[in-house]
């Protein structure tokens, strides 16, 4: 089996000009982050919050953390003080819970608006319609200690790569849009995983969140 390093080096030598790469590192021991530390790795993803503030006490300073699984509300405090990016802002009271948060911290919380494309149930997000509003003036005032900084989806888990292309380029459809008529800068569009990270880039991702490829599977 190749070292973290080895397989991190053939990531990124996949990766498009401009996209970059968060090293999901759910469920895995800091010994393993550590390594990809070493290989030079500064941008980790986790999906549960008490798991990551261990991490986050256990690791190197300058780390990022990002959060990108479904995060319930009465956890945000355990993250607040630290996250770099949360990427799965799915729900109004979500917004809400990291607003009051961020402002007890005294900081901003830069977050995506996480935007339901599959065809499958279990994933969380807004509906397309639902996120141009949450982008505008009234509702960014409500939200002081937030900063958007874009989107984020999941596609279908599938076989089918018709389907998760048709996927992607809707969400890329709906990011350049949002852009354009909400004059925000909104830099990233979060899509991509180890399965369908090459079909998100070619969709316009800019941003890949990738675990099983780098640091094995999950048990
Ligand atoms: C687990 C997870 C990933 C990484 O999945 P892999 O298939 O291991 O690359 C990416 N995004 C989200 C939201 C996840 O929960």
């Amino acid at each position: 089996m190749d070292t973290i390093a080895k397989r991190l080096e053939a990531i990124r030598s996949e990766l498009l000009p401009g996209v970059s790469l968060v090293a999901v590192s759910k469920t895995k021991p800091v010994e393993m982050i550590q390594e990809a530390y070493e290989a030079g790795q500064r941008v980790f993803g986790e999906n549960r919050a008490q798991e990551m503030a261990a991490k986050f006490s256990a690791l190197p300073t300058d780390i990022e953390w990002h959060m990108i699984g479904h995060l319930q509300t009465n956890k945000v405090k355990y993250i607040a003080p630290f996250v770099s990016l949360i990427h799965s802002v799915d729900s109004e009271s979500l917004l809400e819970a990291i607003q009051k948060e961020a402002q007890k911290n005294n900081r901003v919380i830069s977050c995506l608006i996480q935007v339901y494309i599959a065809t499958e149930e279990s994933k969380h997000g807004f509906l397309p319609e639902q996120v141009l509003p949450l982008l505008e003036a009234p509702s960014r005032n409500r939200f002081p200690n937030v900063a958007i900084q874009g989107l984020m989806g999941m596609a279908s888990f599938t076989e089918d790569d018709q389907l998760i292309r048709r996927e992607f380029s809707g969400l890329s459809k709906l990011y350049r849009e949002v852009k354009a008529s909400s004059g925000l800068p909104l830099p990233i569009l979060s899509m991509g995983m180890s399965g369908d990270y090459r079909i998100a880039m070619e969709e316009g991702s800019n941003m890949v969140r990738i675990g099983s490829s780098i640091f094995g599977s999950r048990s």
